[in-house]
């Protein structure tokens, strides 16, 4: 190749890299760290509540403290407001007035997983069950015989809430939904993945064991009810107000002989949700604008109720932020930016066919960015302006952040959804970005250690931007 073509060649085309061509030595111990801190969030934080006490625990050794109405707010304050124990929103007020808007990260802490119907408990053929409704969009071929464990919580009549933890701690016993052995599945296995598992037969195993005579009935049931009461004091109606959560059994780890990724449940959106909340409370200084963190509840069921990023909830925090300094909150949307942390799908080359590779997300090429999302014509989609997708590349780069532009998937493979939209309807100018995850929605998803540092720049550059 001529010399000329060569210089033609990098003046005009895009080069793509693999970040660790790019990565200065010096900076892969700062990649380790974070993820390290990263996989023990992860770990605490296994469903939406407990991920948002862990935030809140991490906020509040930083100097962050509750907001509460009517407060005075001054810059530098560092502020947060629990929306009922599932979702959080975090303030660091900047040296610029709310009327030059705020810079937010939205990422959301909730991920597929198993509900407990609200009559869950039965006994069939002398074994104890819990019976589920999934959350999200899940596979459901992937959750069984899988070790899960329970959390959530029993709000009793008198006001009371217990929580309730069975399978995290060390001995804990776990939970399993049964699948058919290959002997007998010859009929299942010819069925479409999506049916060969219906979701009336993700059952939960709870016990076998009897209690009481032969002739009593219901007696592996009522042990285990006697168990629950035992440690929670409950009996079985108290099931009817009742948020219980099974999630696999399972730590975040190393994945690769080069431990060069992390393998866990949640990845979605909990790798974006600590990039954006690491990122707000690393920063050493006041920030220009008001940097927001919103770690938002339901997004994989449509981004709907009082915890999602529909509710007004958000409005109402940033209404109260900018009452205290005299700003109408429509003023401070319409110069506000969001970037609506959320993952994308990694290139797979064991299913190449669903991807088109030109426009796909690479594992270890950093953060992507996504224009729009949606299904089909971009349905569902809040579609960036080309200017908003600028001002990101210019943030990005002067932050020296690596990144790459993706979508899903093809055009007609099908489609996802994220919180986007729902800023973008409030006037705030939105762009979606977030890691890559092999088999998201998976119990065991996978992400590159690399983009996960990525991320975090991405969002520090966000939070610092002076404009
Ligand atoms: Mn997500
Ligand atoms: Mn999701």
């Amino acid at each position: 190749m001529s010399e000329e073509i060569k210089d033609l060649k990098k003046k005009l085309f895009s080069a793509k890299k693999n970040g660790y061509d790019r990565l200065n030595a010096a900076e892969l111990p700062l990649v380790d760290a974070y993820c390290t801190g990263y996989m023990a969030y992860l770990d605490a934080g296994k469903t939406e509540r407990l991920c948002a006490a862990e935030s809140i625990r991490l906020a509040e050794a930083k100097g962050y403290r509750p907001y509460v109405r009517g407060m005075e707010v001054k810059i530098g304050d560092k502020l947060y407001v629990c929306n009922r124990g599932k979702a959080v929103m975090l303030a660091h007020i900047g040296r610029k007035p709310l009327s030059e808007g705020a810079q937010i990260a939205a990422a959301h802490i909730d991920a597929p997983r198993l509900d407990l119907k609200p009559n869950p408990l039965y006994e069939d053929s002398e074994l104890a069950y819990f019976k589920t409704h999934y959350y999200g969009g899940i596979r459901k071929y992937q959750w069984v015989t899988v070790p899960l464990e329970l959390h959530g919580v029993v709000a009793l009549k008198d006001g009371r809430s217990v929580t309730v933890n069975i399978g995290a701690d060390a001995g804990d016993p776990r939970l399993v939904i049964t699948d058919l052995l290959p002997h007998l599945g010859q009929e299942q296995a010819k069925k479409p993945l999506g049916v060969a598992i219906p979701g009336e037969t993700l059952n939960l195993l709870l016990g076998s064991r009897p209690i009481g005579d032969e002739e009593d009935t219901s007696r592996v049931k009522l042990a285990v009810m006697q168990l629950l009461h035992e440690k929670y004091g409950i009996t079985e109606d108290d099931f009817t107000s009742a948020e219980l959560e099974a999630v696999p059994a399972m730590n975040a780890c190393d994945i690769g002989l080069d431990r060069s990724m992390i393998g866990a449940y949640g990845h979605d959106d909990r790798v974006c949700s600590y990039a954006a909340l690491k990122a707000l409370l690393d920063l050493e200084e006041t920030p220009a604008k008001t940097a927001v963190c919103v770690l938002a509840d339901k997004e994989e069921i449509g981004s709907d109720g009082v915890t999602g990023m529909q509710s007004a909830a958000f409005d109402t925090f940033m209404e109260d932020l900018c009452d205290a300094q005299g700003v109408p909150v429509r003023v401070c949307f319409e110069k506000s930016f969001c970037l609506s942390a959320d993952v994308t799908a990694a290139y797979d080359p064991d299913y190449a066919e669903v991807y088109e590779k030109r426009n796909a997300a690479f594992l270890n090429y950093g953060v992507g960015l996504c224009k729009y999302t949606g299904a089909r014509g971009k349905s569902g989609a809040s579609d960036a302006d080309a200017e908003t997708v600028a001002y990101v590349r210019r943030l990005f780069d002067d932050a020296d952040v690596f990144w790459q532009i993706v979508e899903l998937g093809k055009v007609d493979a099908g489609g996802g959804g994220t919180v986007a939209m729902y800023m973008a309807n409030r006037n705030i100018s939105t762009l979606d970005a977030g890691v890559p995850v092999l088999s998201m929605h998976a119990p065991f998803e996978v992400v590159a250690k690399l983009d996960c540092y990525e991320t975090y720049k991405g969002m520090r550059a966000v939070y610092l931007a002076e404009n």
